[in-house]
């Protein structure tokens, strides 16, 4: 039986194993979870400006790809949310795993000459995507999932620390407030699923513009994304950095090839 507050909506009942906080087809129709749906437009819309402008910039498409897989999972989570079907809700965990692995390449080979490409990593990180990929979909347990993404973002976290510490310190603003904004959102994703009840009860006595402030998921997508464009941001200024003030070797590595300004990354 759906929790008291959830209505019948468009899509039948919830297939996916996961059925967030937020009352279902309360605001509309045709989107079971209206604020956790909408919100994922940070998700979508500015990675895709950040691909756009790359891309004009001439940076490497890593990048490019690295910003359309965060657009990725946005869409994905868009679906999951409007729907609370379990095909969608891999739509959306699956692309969150795909992404993190790609954040990992960006940021472990930000000191890397230009076109050289690290296959052992490459290699492990593909069969990370697909050994997760295989096992959840067999395995439908959500902590699975969770504990997957969690060690990626635990690997991209030591390399930000490690980055700001040691590397380029005067890169800690950005480092540390994207960290500090992902783990907001994780705060806040915690509080929406320990206190479900409490915020449910509460939403029925606030005006409903009011109540959808203590939608904590949608407010999880909001720092999420922004925490994921930001460590986009901070993946790039490294790499570039590292390029326009490489140290100076010897022998250039076969295949490697300098670049002059950082524009022509
Ligand atoms: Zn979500």
């Amino acid at each position: 039986m759906a929790p008291a507050g959830d209505r019948e909506g468009y899509w039948g009942p919830p297939t996916s194993t996961l059925d967030w906080c937020e009352e279902n087809y309360v605001v509309s129709y045709y989107i079971a979870e209206f604020w956790n749906t909408v919100s994922n437009l940070i998700f979508i819309l500015p990675p895709i400006y950040g691909a756009i402008q790359s891309y004009k910039d001439g940076l490497e498409k890593r990048y490019i790809i690295a910003y359309l897989c965060v657009a990725a999972v946005g869409l994905g989570s868009w679906c999951f949310h409007m729907t609370l079907k379990y095909e969608m809700q891999l739509l959306d965990e699956l692309p969150m795993i795909y992404s993190c692995c790609m954040f990992v390449y960006c940021l472990y080979e930000c000191f890397k000459y230009k076109k050289t490409i690290n296959y052992p990593l490459l290699f492990l990180l593909i069969a990370y995507s697909i050994g997760v990929t295989i096992v959840y979909l067999n395995w439908k347990q959500p902590v699975f999932h969770q504990v997957m993404y969690g060690t990626l973002v635990a690997v991209l976290v030591l390399r930000s620390v490690y980055i700001v510490l040691w590397v380029y310190p005067w890169l800690r603003g950005l480092g540390y407030t994207s960290l500090t904004v992902f783990l907001l959102g994780f705060f806040l994703w915690n509080v929406d699923n320990i206190f479900c009840d409490k915020l449910r009860g509460l939403r029925e006595k606030l005006p409903p513009l009011v109540s959808v402030v203590t939608q904590f998921h949608a407010w999880w997508h909001i720092f999420t994304g922004l925490g994921s464009y930001l460590h986009i941001l901070f993946s790039l200024y490294s790499r570039t950095l590292f390029l326009k003030y490489r140290p100076k070797v010897k022998k250039k590595p076969k295949g490697a090839k300098y670049v002059k300004s950082a524009m022509s990354i």
